[in-house]
């Protein structure tokens, strides 16, 4: 590269005594050929030897070159080997945190909420097959009347599916003779319960014939302007049935969590790894279910290893997340197992006391890098699970390699979560409790469950195991979080917060940040303690932490 002649002045001014100066425009090829990159590498970053092990907040991301908008990053990542998300969150199998309403509204978003297992197994199926009933294409197993059933029977239908749309068929089963349909307004001002659907379902049906394609059932449905289609055979059997809902929900969530051929969200559940657990799957298998957590602290387990193989075997369709795990040690046992998806983390959970109780554990960003880098070897995505405070340890998750990352308690505040706000402080806020916590493992003992009611968690007294003398040793807390309304709103903004903070970085999509950690041009930097305090608000007398409008 050429010098120029003459000092390193500006203005008169020196720079750099005793060097030249170099023409400006020379600036980016300077750069490539003579210096060394700014930052550090991944590698070089969790070089534990050098600066022990890392989590989110010790590092920071440097910022690469926008050139394109924030809403042009793609978030699309695989959650198993065979099935991927459009956003890549999900929520905790917890009894605070996932039942079937954030399951539903998660995965209208993108994301995937995994209901927990603190519930009986019946509970749990019927959660599983709410979320995959929500939304459809054709309806193929649609809920029939006979002749014979009263409005008042058809109301508690309504009650228990949550929709009331029915059609009416000869013998009240599909593939029978269809005569009626009886929706929401025939029965609304019908104030003779006893009799019979009969007495007040349409006849003057507009159905399409069985064959049909999806597209050409959804304009027919459209030019009805009906609420509900049915789909018959040429001897006037009822076949399936379409809704009109379906169409406003499709267009609304464009980003909905589907498998490739299905029009009904992914479902994905926890279970544990005793005997019991087998039965329990079965039930959720038959509910619809996609992709099944074995939920355990300590994933590295015969049991676990054991119950990765039976389901590969017994369910060869469905999906496997284990863990959880901290190292490679772990992943490997569980890869080898057949595990299509893995989950991270021990002790790093907002909820949880692991690593002071067990003194077993490993700070979230290095076990994170450990075990994804080495799970990518052989194509497993990892979910980096616990201590997601904000956006920024999303990213810095994804970052670490992570194709997903899981939260909690950042999800427990919201409305969809189960349970009621309520007020504590003056403030308004939602329970809060880990698994391993007194209160969630005496409701497990005392077979009580929590569904929707998590709250009421004093419901069994018992503080030893039935079976023995075993102390219930805790390794979570119990407690609340701040209300934080809607994930309608909450989701979108995490997502939009991860889109601004890639462009930032100069990243288009999930792939291109894997790839430019693993190559060395997404570059890093450690915090020191001061470093951290000045990432904060500081020196204000008063603020409002406002986060998103
Ligand atoms: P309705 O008019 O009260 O039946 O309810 P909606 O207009 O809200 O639509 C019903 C929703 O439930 C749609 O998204 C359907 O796909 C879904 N659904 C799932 N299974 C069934 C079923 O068996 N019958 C009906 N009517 N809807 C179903
Ligand atoms: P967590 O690991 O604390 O989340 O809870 P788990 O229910 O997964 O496991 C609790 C303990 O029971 C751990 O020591 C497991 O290794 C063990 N465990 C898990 N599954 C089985 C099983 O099927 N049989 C037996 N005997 N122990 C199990
Ligand atoms: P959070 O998002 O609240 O930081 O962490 C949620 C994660 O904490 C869960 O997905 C789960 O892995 C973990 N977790 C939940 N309950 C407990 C518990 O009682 N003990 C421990 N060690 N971890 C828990």
């Amino acid at each position: 590269m050429p010098i120029l002649n003459g000092d390193a002045m500006t203005g008169g001014v020196p720079l750099l005594a005793n060097k030249e100066i170099l023409p400006y425009e020379k600036a980016l090829e300077y750069l490539n050929e003579y210096d060394s990159r700014d930052g550090l590498s991944i590698d070089q970053l969790l070089d534990s030897n050098k600066n022990g092990a890392l989590t989110y907040n010790d590092f920071l991301v440097l910022p690469g070159y926008i050139g394109f908008a924030a809403a042009e990053v793609s978030l699309d990542s695989p959650v198993t080997k065979r099935i991927s998300l459009k956003t890549p969150l999900l929520s905790s199998p917890m009894d605070t945190v996932t039942e079937d309403n954030m399951a539903i509204h998660l995965a209208l978003l993108g994301g995937l909420g995994v209901i927990h297992h603190n519930c009986s197994a019946d509970d749990q199926a019927d959660m599983v097959r709410k979320v995959k009933r929500y939304e459809n294409g054709f309806i193929t197993d649609p809920i029939c009347l006979s002749p014979e059933t009263t409005v008042a029977e058809a109301i508690a239908l309504k009650e228990k599916w949550g929709f009331g749309g029915f059609p009416v068929t000869e013998n009240g089963k599909q593939n029978s003779k269809l005569i009626g349909i009886i929706t929401n307004r025939d029965i609304q001002f019908h104030h003779h319960d006893n009799d019979p659907v009969t007495a007040v379902m349409s006849t003057d049906l507009v159905t399409a014939p069985a064959g049909t394609t999806l597209l050409e059932a959804n304009e027919v449905l459209r030019q009805s302007k009906k609420g509900k289609l049915p789909i018959v055979d040429s001897n006037g059997n009822l076949v399936s049935l379409l809704s009109r809902t379906d169409l406003t929900k499709n267009h609304n969530y464009p980003l909905a969590s589907k498998l490739p051929h299905s029009k009904q969200l992914i479902s994905a559940a926890a279970i544990g790894t005793r005997p019991d657990d087998k039965n329990r799957l079965q039930k959720l298998v038959d509910a619809g279910l996609d992709i099944v957590v074995l939920d355990s602290s300590q994933g590295n387990s015969l049991y676990q290893i054991e119950m990765v193989k039976y389901i590969k075997d017994k369910y060869p369709g469905l999906d496997v997340i284990a863990g959880n795990v901290v190292t490679r040690e772990q992943a490997a046992s569980l890869i080898a197992a057949g595990a299509d998806g893995l989950r991270i983390g021990m002790g790093s959970g907002s909820a949880c006391i692991t690593q002071e109780v067990m003194a077993v554990g490993r700070p979230q960003a290095t076990a994170v890098r450990a075990v994804s880098s080495f799970a990518a070897r052989f194509g497993v995505p990892c979910i980096a699970d616990g201590g997601i405070q904000n956006v920024g340890h999303i990213v810095k998750g994804l970052a670490m390699g992570a194709s997903t990352v899981m939260m909690g308690g950042l999800l427990a505040g919201t409305t969809e979560s189960p349970g009621l706000s309520f007020v504590r402080d003056g403030k308004l806020v939602k329970a809060y409790r880990g698994m391993g916590s007194i209160d969630a493992m005496e409701d497990k003992k005392a077979g009580a469950g929590s569904t929707g009611n998590a709250k009421a968690s004093n419901a069994g007294t018992a503080r030893y195991f039935s079976e023995g003398d075993r102390l219930l040793v805790a390794q979570g807390v119990s407690g609340s979080v701040l209300d934080r309304g809607s994930v309608t709103k909450f989701v979108p903004y995490l997502i939009a917060g991860v889109q601004h903070s890639l462009q930032d970085i100069g990243i288009k999509s999930l792939v291109e940040l894997r790839s430019g950690v693993n190559e060395g041009s997404v570059r890093f930097e450690l915090r020191t303690v001061s470093a951290q305090a000045e990432g904060n608000v500081h020196g204000l007398h008063s603020y409002d932490k406002k986060l998103y409008s």
